[in-house]
C-alpha cells in the first residue's frame, strides 16, 4: 500500500520539464529525466484506499473518469515504493499494451479520481506508469514474446492508430496471423502522425512497433482499404476484419475568405511538419511553414496546443488560441466533484512555452471568428472577430451570444483550425457495407459486432474522436470478441465483462 504514512508526510511532485526557452530550440520531448528515487518516494503516498476509483474507468458527465484500461495501479505504486520494478512491471503489462504511450500523453484521468485527491494533489500516477515502462526497456526486460502455437486464422486490421495496435497484439499473442492496413506511410495513426515529436517521440512509437512486426504481425503500410484494396477482398480473404480507422474528418469553419491562401486544418499542418522532421519533406509533401508569420489557432483544446508547441519552434512572429468558451475555475465547481475528472484550469506545455517566448498566455477565451480577409494576392492577412458572452434563453438552455462593440481585427498570415473531428472517413465504412449512427460505426461497446458478418470495429471509428487509452481499451475488448467469434470461446483478458 505504499508507506502507511506516505500520503501524510509526502508532498506530490512531478518529473520535471525541461525549460521551455531551452526546449523551444529542439523537438525532442519536453519532460526531463526523473530518478528512481522520486518515483519511489511518491509511489509511497499511494494509500491503498480500498476505493481505487483510480483504477476503473467509467464516463461521468461526459469524460472520462478512472483509468480506462483498469490499471493495477495500488499494486505496482506499491511495489515501486518497495523498489520491485520488474514485479511492478509484470502486473502493468498485464492490463496496458503500450504504457509508454500513456505514461506519456494520457490525461491522466485516474489522477482526478484518486482518493488522495478529495483533500490533497493525487499520486502521481502516471509519471510512475512511464517510469516502469521505460525501466522495462533501458534494462532488456521487454523482449519479444513469440507465440509458440498459431491457429491457422487470418484476422485484417483496418488502420494502425492504438486501437489497431492493440487488437492485433492482443490476437497475435492468441496465435492468430495478424495483417494490419495502413494508408499512411508509417504505422501508428494519431501516434505517429498528430501527436507532435515533443510529447511523444516517434523512436518510442518506432520501438513498439518493431517489437510487434518481431512478435510476427504484419504491417502494410500505404495501401487505403477501400482503394488500393477493396473491402470485398479483404472480407473475402480473411477470416475476420475489424475497423480501426479513426475519427481524422476534421470539422471545417466555412466563413468567408476560408479559401484563402495560409488557412489551414490542423492535422494538415501537424502531419507535415512531423513528416518533414523524419526527414521526408521532398517526397511526401509541403512543410507549412510558420516562420515569420502571425499565426491564430483556433480551437481552444489540445489539438490547438500542440499546432502552438509546433508554431514557436518554427519561429512564428506571434501566437494566438482562440477558444469558444470562458476561462476554467481554478479549483473544482459544486457540480464537477470528485471522483469526476476535474474541469479546472491548467497550463499546458505549449502554453508555458508561448510564456516563456512572448511573455503572455496565448489563450484567447469566449471569441467567435466571424471572417477570414485575404489581400489583393488571395494571401490571408487579417481575421474578424467578436467576444460571446454565455445566456440563458427562454427555454432555459445556455446559448452564445455576440457582445456588441467587441469587434476586433487580428492580422494573421497563418491560420490553424482546430475546432474538432466529424467523425470517421465515411467511403470506406460504405464499401464494408457497416451501419453508422451519427457518422460513428455501429458496434455496441462490450461486442463490438457490426451488421456485417465477420467485421468488427474499435477505437475512435465507434466512439469519436477519444483517447488513447480508449483507444487501447477497444482494442483489447474487441480482440477478446473476435477470438471468441474464431474459436468459440477466449481466454484473452476482458474489463467488459468485469
Ligand atoms: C493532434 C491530436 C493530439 C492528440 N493528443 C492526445 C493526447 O495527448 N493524449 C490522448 O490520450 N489522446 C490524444 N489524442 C487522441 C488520440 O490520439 C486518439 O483518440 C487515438 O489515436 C485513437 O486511436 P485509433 O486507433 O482509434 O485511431 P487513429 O489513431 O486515428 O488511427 C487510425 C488509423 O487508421 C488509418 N486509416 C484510416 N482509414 C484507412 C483506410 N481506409 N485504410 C487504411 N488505413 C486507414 C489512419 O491513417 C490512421 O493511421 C490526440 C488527437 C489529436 C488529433
Ligand atoms: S493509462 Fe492513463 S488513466 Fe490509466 S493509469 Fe495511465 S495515466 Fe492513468
Amino acid at each position: 500500500m505504499g508507506k502507511a504514512t506516505g500520503f501524510i508526510e509526502i508532498k506530490r511532485e512531478e518529473a520535471a520539464e525541461r525549460d521551455p526557452k531551452k526546449r523551444l530550440n529542439d523537438w525532442k520531448e519536453y519532460s526531463a529525466p526523473f530518478s528512481d528515487e522520486l518515483m519511489s518516494r511518491q509511489g509511497a503516498r499511494c494509500m491503498d484506499c480500498g476505493t481505487p476509483f483510480c483504477h476503473i474507468g467509467t464516463e461521468i458527465n461526459g469524460a472520462t473518469s478512472g483509468c480506462p484500461v483498469y490499471n493495477l495501479i495500488p499494486e505496482w505504486n506499491d511495489l515501486v515504493y518497495r523498489g520491485k520494478w520488474k514485479e511492478a512491471l509484470e502486473r502493468l503489462e498485464k492490463t496496458n499494451n503500450f504504457p509508454e504511450f500513456t505514461g506519456r500523453v494520457c490525461p491522466a484521468p485516474c489522477e482526478g479520481s484518486c482518493t488522495v485527491a478529495i483533500s490533497d494533489p493525487a499520486v502521481t500516477i502516471k509519471n510512475i506508469e512511464r517510469a516502469i515502462i521505460d525501466k522495462g526497456f533501458e534494462n532488456g526486460w521487454i523482449t519479444p514474446r513469440i507465440p509458440a502455437k498459431r491457429t491457422g486464422k487470418t484476422i485484417a486490421i483496418v488502420g494502425s492508430g492504438p486501437a489497431g495496435m492493440a487488437s492485433a497484439d492482443q490476437l497475435n499473442q492468441a496465435g492468430h496471423t495478424i495483417t494490419v492496413f495502413e494508408k499512411a506511410d508509417r504505422p501508428g495513426g494519431l501516434l505517429m502522425y498528430g501527436i507532435p515529436n515533443m510529447k511523444l517521440e516517434k523512436e518510442v512509437v518506432e520501438r513498439r512497433i518493431d517489437l510487434l512486426r518481431q512478435e510476427g504481425i504484419d504491417f502494410v503500410t500505404s495501401t487505403e482499404v477501400g482503394k488500393d484494396i477493396t473491402a470485398e477482398e479483404l472480407k473475402a480473404k480473411y477470416d475476420a476484419v475489424i475497423v480501426c480507422t479513426g475519427a481524422q474528418k476534421q470539422r471545417d469553419l466555412p466563413l468567408q475568405g476560408r479559401e484563402a491562401e495560409g488557412v489551414h486544418f490542423a492535422m494538415d499542418y501537424l502531419t507535415a511538419s512531423t513528416k518533414s522532421l523524419l526527414g521526408t519533406k521532398l517526397e511526401e509533401g509541403e512543410w507549412i511553414d510558420a516562420e515569420g508569420k502571425d499565426v491564430i489557432v483556433i480551437g481552444g483544446g489540445d489539438t490547438g496546443a500542440d499546432c502552438i508547441a509546433t508554431a514557436l519552434r518554427q519561429n512564428c512572429n506571434s501566437i494566438v488560441q482562440f477558444g469558444k468558451h470562458p476561462q476554467l475555475p481554478l479549483a473544482r465547481t459544486e457540480d464537477n466533484a470528485w471522483p469526476e475528472f476535474p474541469k479546472v484550469f491548467s497550463v499546458d506545455y505549449a502554453h508555458k512555452e508561448a510564456e516563456a517566448k512572448f511573455g503572455e498566455d496565448p489563450r484567447q477565451y469566449s471569441i467567435q471568428t466571424k471572417k477570414f480577409v485575404k489581400d489583393e494576392n488571395g494571401k490571408l492577412k487579417e481575421l474578424h472577430t467578436v467576444q460571446m458572452k454565455k445566456v440563458t434563453d427562454e427555454s432555459g438552455m445556455f446559448v452564445y451570444e455576440e457582445v456588441p462593440g467587441t469587434e476586433k481585427v487580428w492580422p494573421a498570415q497563418l491560420v490553424l483550425i482546430a475546432i474538432g473531428f466529424e467523425g470517421p472517413e465515411q467511403p470506406v465504412l460504405q464499401q464494408f457495407g457497416v451501419d453508422t449512427d451519427n457518422r460513428k460505426v455501429k458496434a455496441v461497446y462490450g461486442e463490438f459486432s457490426t451488421n456485417v458478418e465477420g467485421v468488427f470495429a474499435a477505437g475512435d471509428a465507434r466512439r469519436g474522436q477519444s483517447l488513447i487509452v480508449w483507444a487501447i481499451n477497444e482494442g483489447r475488448e474487441v480482440a477478446r470478441q473476435v477470438d471468441h467469434y474464431l474459436m468459440g470461446s477466449s481466454s484473452l483478458p476482458s474489463v467488459a465483462a468485469m
